[in-house]
């Protein structure tokens, strides 16, 4: 931890970064990002096991890039939402510097994206182990079944697209649930409606979800909107044998082609 406030000082007093986006106490105790510009207020910085929120969705966002150039906090869901966003292209590895967090605090010497590259590729990258668990429960019942928990769950749905914000791979300028002409998704919440809303973002998401959580983590009323997402991640690695956020030179599976890809999901 003190390793990591004194190289955020470091590279804020030394201009090579102009703000740290990072994790500070809330008034309640509660971790909330922080986007640090003053050398002063590094002290502020924290991380332990309150800090789970992946910062990597602010590296799109036009507010944080405007501040100049950055150096994130990052655990391994941030990492991989990196490699994808490189991926991408929406951020170039030389306007980023990553300050890789193990998962009790100490700093990483992630020098450049090949070193982050390398520790991506030993870490374990299936799912979270408590929704691997929620996952194999829902994959025992029948489709009949399922259908109707996620019926019964999406009908929940209120359409805040919290989860949609709280996202770091949905940086859409536009998201098709704007799109009124014609209009994809219906605004009001009805079931229907919902289910077309949550299957469209899973489908959106499929072979570029890196497992992170925090579309579930957002819902206000929830709803466990990730298992969708990281079902599907299960799939792709499957099917495809690729987890997404692994390389920086990523192809999404879905939108390439290869003569050998199994069609065994076409029915
Ligand atoms: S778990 Fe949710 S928030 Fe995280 S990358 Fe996947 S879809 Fe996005
Ligand atoms: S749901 Fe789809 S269209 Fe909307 S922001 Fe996410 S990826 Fe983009
Ligand atoms: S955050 Fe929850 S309530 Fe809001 S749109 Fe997503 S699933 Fe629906």
């Amino acid at each position: 931890m003190n390793n990591l406030i004194a190289r955020a000082k470091e590279l804020l007093e030394n201009k090579i970064v102009q703000v740290i986006v990072g994790y500070e106490a809330g008034p309640t105790g509660v971790a909330r990002p922080a986007f640090i510009t003053n050398p002063a207020k590094a002290d502020l910085l924290i991380y332990d096991e309150r800090c789970v929120q992946n910062l990597a969705v602010y590296l799109t966002k036009p507010e944080v890039r405007n501040l100049g150039k950055m150096a994130i906090v990052a655990t391994l869901p941030v990492m991989r939402s990196i490699m994808m966003l490189i991926s991408e292209q929406q951020i170039f590895a030389d306007n980023i510097i990553v300050l890789g967090v193990s998962s009790d605090g100490s700093l990483l010497d992630i020098a450049d994206i090949k070193v982050m590259q390398a520790y991506i590729e030993k870490s374990d990258l299936g799912n979270p182990v408590k929704d691997r668990a929620l996952l194999v429960e829902l994959n025992k019942l029948s489709k009949e079944e399922r259908f109707a928990y996620w019926q019964k769950e999406l009908s929940k749905c209120i359409k805040c697209y919290a989860c949609r914000q709280a996202c770091p791979l949905c940086y859409c300028t536009r998201c098709t649930v704007e799109v009124n002409q014609p209009q994809w998704i219906p605004v009001q919440s009805n079931t229907h409606g919902n289910m077309e809303w949550h299957i469209l973002r899973a489908m959106h998401l499929a072979g570029r979800c890196i497992s992170c959580g925090e579309c579930g983590r957002a819902c206000p009323v929830g709803i466990p909107c990730h298992l969708l997402t990281m079902q599907l991640a299960d799939e792709v690695h499957n099917y495809f044998k690729v987890y997404a956020g692994t390389s920086e030179k990523m192809s999404s599976v879905l939108s390439t082609f290869e003569p050998n890809d199994k069609e065994s999901f076409i029915i």
